[in-house]
């Protein structure tokens, strides 16, 4: 779409809601500043790369001042908090699904799990953390151009033709939860979360990089 913030490179897109969760935190204690060393201790980013962030924002933070607090709130305030929320479809009401349905999205952004989708006729009908569950022959019907986002948490055999389908439905974006890689029409945005890949990738870091303890 063509809303907004195209200056802004992706990588610093992407660190935005972590940005502005600290600085809502900041602006609640009654701060008014804020250096560029706190925020990189506090959000774990370098500070080189927070003022070439904030230098995007059109922040300038000024030294021995560092940045004003009202005004990086507003500026990611409108980034971010556009007036329509963002309603989200989940494929798989399994283990995992089941947990995404429970936990509230709604706390922090403007998104909000409308409807969830299974095969299984045990599922289908009920309602679960308030989502009702609905069976995938509905999908076209139900998502029609209401449904934004697609969260994928089927089995990694279902993940693709799942994908084709909702994008068909009219979905923009996919968050896959599946191992699977998925592949889809260039116009559409997915975004690629596997657990099991990430822990590992931890573990293994842990053994063979461990930190340095005077560093901590
Ligand atoms: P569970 O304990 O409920 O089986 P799980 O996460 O281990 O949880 P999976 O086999 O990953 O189970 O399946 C996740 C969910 O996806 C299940 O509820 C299953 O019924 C559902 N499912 C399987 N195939 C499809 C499909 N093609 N489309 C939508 N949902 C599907």
């Amino acid at each position: 779409s063509n809303n907004g913030n195209h200056k802004i490179p992706q990588a610093t897109a992407k660190r935005l809601p972590l940005y502005y969760r600290f600085i809502n935190n900041l602006y609640n204690q009654g701060k008014a500043r804020v250096s560029s060393k706190e925020l990189s201790e506090a959000v774990k980013v370098d500070s080189a790369t927070i003022r070439r962030d904030f230098s995007y924002f059109g922040a300038l933070g000024k030294k021995g001042y560092g940045y004003n607090v009202n005004y990086l709130l507003t500026f990611f305030r409108e980034a971010l908090e556009h007036d329509d929320t963002t309603k989200v479809a989940l494929i798989g009401v399994g283990n995992l699904g089941t947990a995404f349905l429970n936990y509230n999205f709604t706390k922090n952004n403007n998104t909000k799990m409308e409807m969830a989708f299974d095969t299984s006729m045990e599922k289908v009908g009920t309602e679960i953390g308030g989502v009702p569950v609905y069976h995938i022959d509905d999908i076209e019907d139900k998502i029609g151009k209401d449904i934004q986002i697609a969260i994928l948490t089927v089995p990694a055999q279902a993940a693709q033709p799942m994908a084709e389908r909702v994008v068909k439905a009219g979905v923009e974006g996919i968050l896959n939860f599946t191992p699977a890689r998925i592949t889809v029409p260039p116009h559409i945005r997915i975004h690629h979360i596997d657990l099991s890949v990430e822990l590992q990738s931890l573990a293994y870091f842990l053994k063979h990089y461990p930190l340095d303890e005077e560093e901590q």
